[in-house]
């Protein structure tokens, strides 16, 4: 069964060929497209390369296209990507602009390209169902929160590849088993043995931190959008409710403008006014501008933030795990944001800190309390497990 994972960006293709064939788990492509402006075209060059480099002899051989879809009007977890899924999504664009009409259009243009090849989209917000309510809700009026404002979470996939992955490395299976099976069995009842607490922090171009117990996200700093938790590219993180009529007020602004500016001038590039690009902003920073060094601490100081919410949500800590692009490639950064926590078990060693790019690592000392390991997430693997267990369902 081969199965195509596309993960799709506002201008760029990028996708992961899965074969899932006689029980084994191979990605057997993997490639992607930058700059993006025709779709339609991109999908082509994306099937020809499958079939140039023999991934696939011919497109009725694919199962399905799956989706890491973010968000959608009362629906998650995995589901056929039908006309009223993508009504569901397009009710939520307001929500995700940087996400859903890109996702929405894409859909579309697969549809039209493989007309018999199932599309099925795994939702981003699939792994929070099982979180306390206490850690979703927002205070706000309760017609507000029947009409959806409240704590979704997104990076589902990642962390669920976290969680699961995390629980293999610190020598516990069942919890990894737990977490295979969720979106089929649910959390069911915590496995026998001490509970495992695992802070997964995803920071990349999207940033996000949740509490693992057991395997099961316990919250996410991810909010109702993706434009919430830490600063993000160039997307405004966790901001005052009322700032954005005070900034529409006294800036002169439309809700329009005020839109666009927190999607796509806010974040580490509003921050910096550099660039959305950690490594633009760190050279900048090394070279003496104040303005890049501020960004980068703002960046810490709110993974800090979050990493101490979940640390005394979970009562101390078994493993801190750095994923995605920042927290895969940017030594400089783990060390930032670990440091001076010995307090509470969690400390770096810097050699093996530095010698960890894009593996798997850990960066702890042999005889610290608390496992600080990197794992390269894989967030399309999570996908096309789930929509082949769809498919299995018929
Ligand atoms: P996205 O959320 O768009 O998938 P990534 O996870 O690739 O983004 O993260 C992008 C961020 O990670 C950028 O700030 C970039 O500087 C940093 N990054 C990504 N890859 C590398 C790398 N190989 N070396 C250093 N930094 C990287």
């Amino acid at each position: 069964m081969k199965i195509l994972v596309a993960n799709i960006g506002s201008t760029s293709l990028k996708w992961r060929l899965f074969d899932f064939s006689e029980g084994a788990e191979r990605m057997v492509h993997k490639g992607g497209l930058e700059r993006v402006t025709d779709y339609a075209a991109a999908i082509e060059t994306c099937l020809e390369k499958l079939r140039q480099d023999g991934a696939l002899t011919k497109e009725g051989d694919l199962a399905a296209v799956g989706f890491k879809t973010v968000l959608a009007k009362d629906l998650t977890g995995c589901v056929r990507l039908d006309e009223a899924a993508i009504a569901a999504m397009e009710a939520m664009n307001h929500v995700a602009p940087a996400h859903n009409p890109p996702y929405v259009a894409g859909i579309r243009q697969f549809a039209k390209r493989l007309p018999g090849v199932p599309l099925v989209g795994l939702f981003e917000t699939a792994f929070y169902q099982w979180a306390p309510e206490a850690a979703m809700r927002y205070a706000v009026p309760a017609n507000w929160h029947a009409a959806g404002i409240r704590r979704w979470g997104f990076h589902g996939a990642s962390h669920k590849y976290i969680a699961e992955r995390s629980a293999e490395l610190l020598g516990r299976p069942e919890v990894a088993e737990r977490v295979r099976r969720l979106y089929q069995d649910g959390p069911g009842q915590p496995p026998q043995g001490p509970p495992l607490r695992v802070i997964s922090c995803h920071l990349g171009g999207s940033s996000s931190i949740t509490g693992l117990r057991d395997g099961v996200a316990i919250g996410n700093s991810l909010g109702l959008s993706p434009q919430s938790g830490l600063p993000h590219n160039n997307r405004v993180g966790d901001l005052d409710a009322m700032a954005v009529p005070h900034a529409m007020r006294t800036l002169g602004l439309d809700l329009a403008e005020a839109e666009r500016q927190l999607c796509k001038e806010g974040g580490l590039l509003g921050l910096s006014g550099v660039s959305n690009d950690i490594r633009d902003i760190q050279a900048a920073a090394d070279s003496g501008n104040e303005q890049a060094r501020l960004a980068l601490e703002v960046f810490v100081h709110e993974a800090r933030r979050w990493i101490g919410a979940y640390l005394v949500e979970l009562n101390g800590l078994d493993a801190l795990v750095f994923t995605a692009g920042i927290g895969e490639n940017r030594a400089e950064l783990r060390a930032a944001i670990a440091a001076n926590l010995d307090a509470f078990g969690i400390r770096i060693d810097p050699e093996r800190n530095q010698a960890a790019r894009a593996v798997e690592a850990v960066i702890s000392p042999e005889d610290a309390p608390v496992k600080v390991l990197v794992i390269p997430t894989n967030e399309e693997l999570v996908v096309a497990r789930e929509v082949r267990r769809l498919l299995q369902q018929g």
